[in-house]
């Protein structure tokens, strides 16, 4: 505060601090806990959410891309782009082009560039001559368009989560313009907690307690190390979670032979390309039976899910209802707790699939509660906050622009 006085007063009469202020201008720094629902923090004490609630905003809901799933959001909230833009449209992929499959356990897979289309936000950053910092986060692995972010870090499940805040503050924190402008920091606990558990279980509670834990430790940090007044912090998560259980399954065996179809992505957002010249066959036998999912074809796809237009969609999308689970009789019947606990994945706007959005920092409204809005929009949210000039891309700044003072 002292400091920021004496650069008042240095500016009011030499413009003393106005190159300090280009060199250790205002930063941005993206949290993410995956699978942290929007409504979590209502389920138990958040004293540290809390208090940058109260002195920052909250948004009702941060509506995923569909499907609701890890990789496609995180993607998008790098991008800013729809999956048919940025060639996310699952955590499974075939890319007919490629002739290759994706998965998010290869690693050869996630360090493929190829798979990557569209520009992430640290791209952008770079370009703009500023710097980032990626402890984890979709994409940052591989080098995009040929760049990689400043500092970056293969993604590493067991690493303790306050080393990793340990690590992005020295990031920030750096003298001599070494310091970067946007870092990220990603946490999978809460997410592992909700798939084993079911949103509504006391473990899921735990984890949010420790999420809240971890962002005490941060602000004690970002305050230590003098720049949390200058740090816009938003926290984000992915998507939601519901609960599901064997009563609300779909079993694929009462309607077609599973045997037809080549799956390539699993339920709830089931995509699969069907062998032989029987689409028409194995699709009537679907949409006659349509109770409890939905069943496109390729063309049919509700615009609102921006995925058709890409080629790594196959021939087939089937959508489970919420809370549902599509499988087969041979899988189902083999495994006696299978499906429960928790899952995403679901249509975007099941409320259940809503995701957890608060920001605080210089730039933020004060105690402000915003409607949901869409996390394709985070991206140009990001590059105003850095005063870069974003990529093209799917989402814009007036969506989110109620969120500034
Ligand atoms: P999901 O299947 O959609 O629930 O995916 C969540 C999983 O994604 C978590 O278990 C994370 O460990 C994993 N994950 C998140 N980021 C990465 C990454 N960069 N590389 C590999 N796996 C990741
Ligand atoms: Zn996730
Ligand atoms: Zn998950």
């Amino acid at each position: 505060m002292k400091k920021l006085l004496v650069c008042a007063l240095m500016a009011m009469s030499l413009f003393g601090c106005i190159e300090e202020e280009k060199t250790t201008g205002k930063k941005v720094l993206l949290v993410s806990f995956d699978g942290f629902r929007y409504d979590y923090l209502s389920k138990t004490d958040t004293p540290n959410f809390d208090k940058l609630v109260d002195s920052g905003v909250i948004s009702e809901g941060l509506i995923p891309i569909f499907p609701s799933k890890t990789f496609p959001n995180y993607y998008a909230i790098a991008t800013g782009l729809y999956p048919e833009n940025n060639g996310f449209i699952a955590n499974n992929m075939y890319d007919p082009e490629m002739d290759a499959r994706f998965t998010i356990s290869n690693r050869e897979a996630v360090e493929n560039p190829d798979w990557y289309q569209g520009e992430p936000i640290w791209n952008t950053v770079e370009k703009a001559g500023k710097k980032s910092g990626t402890m984890f986060w979709v994409g940052s692995e591989t080098p995009i368009q040929d760049m990689r972010p400043t500092h970056w870090k293969q993604y590493n499940e067991s690493m303790p989560d306050s080393a990793r805040i340990d690590t992005v503050v020295k990031w920030l924190s750096y003298g001599n313009g070494k310091e970067v402008d946007l870092a990220t920091l990603y946490f999978s606990f809460v997410d592992a907690r909700g798939h084993r558990h079911g949103p509504d279980s006391p473990e899921v509670i735990e984890a949010i307690k420790r999420a809240d834990d971890l962002m005490g430790y941060l602000m004690q940090l970002l305050n230590q190390k003098q720049i949390s007044q200058k740090t816009n912090l938003i926290i984000v998560s992915d998507h939601g979670m519901t609960d599901i259980s064997r009563d609300r399954v779909v079993i694929l065996d009462e309607m077609i032979n599973p045997d037809d179809l080549e799956v390539i992505s699993y339920s709830p957002a089931m995509m699969a390309n069907v062998k032989g010249n029987n689409l028409d066959e194995i699709y009537s036998a679907l949409k006659a039976n349509e109770e409890h999912f939905n069943v496109y074809k390729k063309e049919e796809i509700p615009e609102r899910y921006q995925l058709k237009k890409h080629r790594r969609v196959p021939e087939l999308l089937l959508v489970a209802d919420i809370g549902y689970t599509i499988t087969t009789r041979e899988y189902f019947e083999s495994r006696a707790n299978y499906p429960s606990g928790g899952n995403h994945g679901f249509d975007n706007q099941a409320r259940e699939m809503h995701a957890l959005f608060v920001a605080h920092g210089p730039d933020f409204k004060k105690g402000y509660t915003a409607k949901p809005f869409q996390n394709v929009h985070l991206y140009s949210l990001m590059a105003h906050l850095l005063e870069i000039t974003p990529a093209p891309n799917d989402g814009n700044l007036d969506s989110v622009s109620v969120l500034l003072k």
